[in-house]
């Protein structure tokens, strides 16, 4: 993959590198906590990340930043590895859990105390709000913020016993109440939490919170550049602090760098919401084809190589901004264009009878498996008396420029012959039943003077006698307006109610072989691939993963 254009966080660790810094270390991390599944922002932080470790001949480690014993589970532990994975990079040994920090983070904490750095506070947390300021007054300190340090370790050691309830104590920085940054004023470092971990199981009742965790583990780990987005511009001060009290006993410090998160036009990217859609029944579950979440994504038929795409085109910036779903589709036409072998599928079938073509014979047309790459070589395409061929390539009274089928128009048989319209048969309802043809025998493609014959109209077919009949899904953007819920408008009334048809389609017989997650273009239609979920071998059903044009307009 070829090294994308710099930008300013590139810039920092090129003169890092030149300065000698770091000593000639390169580690970067990604820290997904395992509560949801991961989605397209997750994406541009794994690229971004990996990216610069494999650009730089550093190491990325993959960090579950597990600090919330209720909201967590090894399934999804399960599925950002997969995810990380699937996209195409390897964290090799570099797998860590904050939770097996909670020994460390725990006598840091004591250390903090006897430091004079820390104190139990006992106030509730409403009341500890009251005290808390505004934007224009300071906050009060509180009444427990001068308890001795005896005092203190013992609260904080009866804390870890479990000799109190949830939220009886909490243990607290001791920075500075007045500070105009929020996040300084005496922030809580640890709470008291009953519950099961899915990893510490019920080892601990007390959890750091992510303030204190967070630059913590990336010190241990001896991160260099701890990338995150630009909502922790603030909580920058805090990070600073924390590791230059604790320097003494880790002596690494991190530099925490932010960059603008992914908006992306036509989804939307916060876990509640992708919570809301899959618990009301708006999709059919995190992996639906059209969440933007990465399951989704990959049984959509997205690629991994075209979501690295993305994140280079897109770039990284500290300016807020949002990017059209076009450019990551585009991105993915782009991958699949160049990934994806050819193959021919009619989805709004209509019968086409060649009327001097032999009852029960049949023969082999031969069809390049990529245009771009001549050496994948050709496949046979039976040819019959009867085909299907798209509705819409059929006009009784053809309308202006209409160059395809009309009676007295010939038209070519792409990789067969060409045929001359001679008629069509309708229902007693009018509606158009069958097509009616005659062929010219000397015209057929790759037979010398095939071409003799000009048209204009190259029209796509399938053998109704060898014909796949398989179920398709036609996915669409799940929302039709770029900003879903703009305002204060509920998001869920943006859904777009035709994001998902489900047709039964005509497919070229090698069809039926496609193994699960293999993609096609299907000529004239666009991107497809074969379900990873409800394919069964030698019966794959084809997902849309995006058309060959943009039909949504700029
Ligand atoms: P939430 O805050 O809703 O729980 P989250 O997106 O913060 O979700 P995390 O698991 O904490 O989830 O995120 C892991 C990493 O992915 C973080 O470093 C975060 O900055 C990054 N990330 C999350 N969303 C985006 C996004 N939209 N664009 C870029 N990076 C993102
Ligand atoms: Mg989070
Ligand atoms: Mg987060």
């Amino acid at each position: 993959e070829k090294i994308p254009a710099t930008n300013f966080i590139r810039n920092i660790i090129a003169d890092d590198i030149a300065s000698d810094k770091w000593g000639g270390r390169v580690a970067t991390r990604f820290p997904p906590e395992p509560n949801g599944y991961l989605h397209y922002g997750h994406a541009k932080s794994i690229c971004l990340n990996f990216g610069l470790a494999r650009d730089y001949n550093g190491v990325c480690h993959l960090r579950f930043d597990d600090t919330n014993p209720e909201k967590e589970e090894q399934e999804y532990v399960d599925s950002i590895l997969d995810a990380v994975r699937w996209l195409g990079f390897d964290w090799g040994e570099h797998q860590y859990f904050a939770s097996d920090y909670f020994a460390k983070l725990y006598t840091f904490a004591e250390y903090l105390i006897e430091q004079g750095l820390a104190y139990v506070d006992s106030l509730s947390a409403e009341e500890m709000r009251a005290l808390r300021g505004s934007h224009v007054e300071p906050g009060e300190n509180s009444p427990y913020r001068d308890r001795s340090v005896a005092e203190n370790l013992d609260l904080f050691r009866r804390m870890k016993a479990g000799e109190f309830a949830d939220g009886a104590h909490v243990l607290r920085a001791k920075i500075d109440m007045a500070s105009p940054n929020f996040n300084l004023r005496d922030p809580v470092i640890y709470r008291i939490r009953h519950a099961e971990h899915h990893r510490t199981g019920n080892e601990w009742c007390i959890y750091p919170l992510y303030d204190y965790t967070h630059c913590v583990s990336d010190a241990l780990e001896h991160i260099t550049h701890s990338i995150c987005t630009l909502e922790f511009e603030d909580h920058r001060p805090l990070y600073d602090w924390v590791l230059d009290q604790l320097q003494p006993l880790i002596g690494w410090h991190p530099q925490q760098i932010e960059f603008s998160r992914l908006n992306l036009t036509y989804v939307v990217l916060s876990k509640r919401k992708l919570i809301d859609l899959v618990e009301g029944g708006y999709v059919d579950g995190w992996d639906d084809p059209r969440m933007p979440t990465l399951v989704g994504a990959r049984r959509r038929g997205f690629t991994a190589a075209g979501f690295r795409l993305f994140t280079d085109r897109i770039g990284v910036s500290k300016a807020d901004s949002w990017i059209d779903m076009s450019v990551l589709e585009d991105c993915m036409r782009e991958d699949l264009n160049i990934a994806a072998e050819r193959r021919i599928a009619v989805l709004n079938p209509l019968k086409l009878v060649i009327d001097n073509y032999p009852e029960g014979q049949s023969e082999d047309c031969f069809a390049p498996n990529h245009p771009l790459k001549p050496e994948l070589g050709k496949r046979a395409v039976p040819l019959s008396r009867e085909l299907w061929i798209e509705r819409e390539d059929f006009m009784e009274t053809p309308s202006k420029g209409y160059f395809r089928l009309f009676p007295g128009n010939r038209v070519r048989l792409r990789y067969g012959y060409v045929v001359e319209c001679t008629g069509c048969d309708k229902d007693a309802d009018g509606h158009i039943t069958a097509v009616h043809c005659t062929y010219l025998p000397d015209t057929k493609s790759g037979t010398p003077g095939s071409d003799s014959v000009k048209v204009k109209g190259n029209i796509h077919w399938v053998s109704v006698a060898h014909a796949y009949q398989a179920e398709v899904r036609l996915y669409d953007r799940l929302f039709a307006a770029a900003n879903p819920g703009a305002g204060d408008r509920d998001y869920r009334l943006d859904l777009n109610p035709d994001s998902k048809t489900v047709i039964s389609a005509c497919l070229e017989p090698s069809l039926r072989d496609a193994s699960a997650e293999d993609s096609f273009q299907f000529e004239r239609h666009g991107y497809f691939v074969a379900d990873r979920v409800d394919s069964q071998p030698g019966k794959p059903v084809f997902n849309r993963t995006v058309t060959l044009k943009d039909s949504w307009g700029k």
